[in-house]
């Protein structure tokens, strides 16, 4: 035996004399906790559901209502309320009552204006996405500034309908007709009546009847090598993204353009290294250019320079070329080039340089060297 039903009234929690606005009010909110969407495997919320639904299915029908007034449960016979039978009306107004409510929420999800209300004019039109490039310059490049031409795939308005999405050009837009308008469809799932995004509009309540056979309807069509020239400034920063405004992809219906953000990165040059603005290489010169000094050709960022090696440069000494390298952020002058000196001795000698090195050899007194003076105090 059936454990006895709730008076209906109490299960909506209100009174015999509450309007059918105040029942319609009560039932949304008991609805809003216990919907199916909001506690999925909640057997309890399932029945409760059921139970609040039975009662506003019957409370919000005038006639229903008197009969139960009048005669409570035993009014609709030994059964009790025939729910399969009875339930049509509730879902006939079911995405009515979850207008405001499943709408909302929804909106709140997806970012979808007014979802769920009814209206056939509302715009559809929405910014195009953003798209991202991924672009890889020299070094060299970074440092003078670049003009790289790029190819990129992206949504261009339709030429066919100018993004209007309809054959004949026009804008405004139709009722859907599977949802008259309203965006979800109800479903039956077992006891439930489920309010579904309509499949045909896809919750947008209106449709293009015409639609441009161009672009399907959509008021903008793939362009695939769009060619877009982009100006990389001298001393960008390795990673760093310059942002072209509105050359991303057209907005469906005519929408606004999203913007093109190019990621430039920075390739490794063999032989600089940069450091924040200054740039760092490494130049070999021969033992006697160390010694007696010289004035040696070295590569720069943009061309070559002529530099001083003083007399007794030692392997690992680095000299600075003033403003050779990359420009600064802020536009104001530009880094250093550092040179690292790298000291090579020969690996083959003729006869005759042999024998001067080693004059040279016996000669040498060690506190001329002053790492070797500075190694034999250290022992
Ligand atoms: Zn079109
Ligand atoms: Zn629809």
């Amino acid at each position: 035996m059936a454990e006895e039903k709730r008076d209906y009234y109490e299960v909506l929690g209100v009174t015999k004399d509450s309007s059918i606005d105040a029942i319609k009010k009560a039932y949304r909110a008991l609805a809003l906790k216990y919907h199916p969407d909001r506690n999925p495997n909640n057997k309890e919320a399932e029945e409760k559901f059921k139970e609040i639904t039975e009662a506003y299915e019957v409370l919000s029908d005038p006639e229903k209502r008197k009969i139960y007034d009048q005669y409570g449960h035993a009014g609709f016979g030994p059964q009790g309320f025939d729910w399969t039978q009875d339930f049509s009306r509730v879902q006939m107004d079911f995405s009515d009552i979850f207008e405001g409510i499943f709408g909302d929420f929804f909106s709140d999800v997806f970012g979808r204006a007014g979802y769920g209300r009814s209206t056939a004019t509302r715009s559809r039109q929405t910014r195009g996405s953003d798209i991202e490039y991924r672009m890889y310059i020299s070094l060299r490049e970074a440092a003078i500034g670049v003009e790289k031409h790029i190819n990129i795939s992206r949504y261009d308005e339709c030429p066919v309908c100018k993004g209007a999405g309809s054959r004949s050009g026009k804008k405004e837009r139709d009722a859907c007709p599977v949802c008259q308008g309203k965006g979800q469809v109800v479903r039956n799932q077992g006891f439930f009546t489920i309010a579904q995004t309509c499949p045909r509009c896809r919750g947008e309540g209106t449709v293009i009847s015409d639609p441009c056979a161009n672009c399907r309807g959509t008021g903008r069509v793939r362009t695939n090598m769009h060619r877009i020239v982009v100006k990389v400034p001298a001393g960008i920063e390795h990673g760093s993204s310059l942002r072209l405004k509105g050359e991303g992809d057209a907005g469906p219906y005519g929408g606004s353009r999203g913007n093109l953000y190019i990621t430039v990165f920075i390739e490794k040059d063999p032989f600089f290294e940069r450091i924040n603005s200054d740039v760092i290489c490494e130049v070999p010169i021969t033992s006697t250019q160390a010694v007696l000094g010289d004035e040696i050709n070295v590569p720069t960022l943009t061309g070559k320079v002529k530099m001083r090696v003083p007399p007794g440069t030692q392997n690992g000494n680095i000299l600075r070329l003033r403003n050779q390298g990359m420009p600064k952020i802020n536009g104001l002058g530009k880094g250093d080039q550092l040179v690292r000196i790298k000291v090579v001795v020969p690996v083959r000698l003729s006869r005759q340089e042999r024998t001067l090195y080693q004059q040279l050899k016996d000669m040498e007194n060690p506190d001329n060297f002053p790492d070797i003076k500075k190694f034999r105090t250290d022992l």
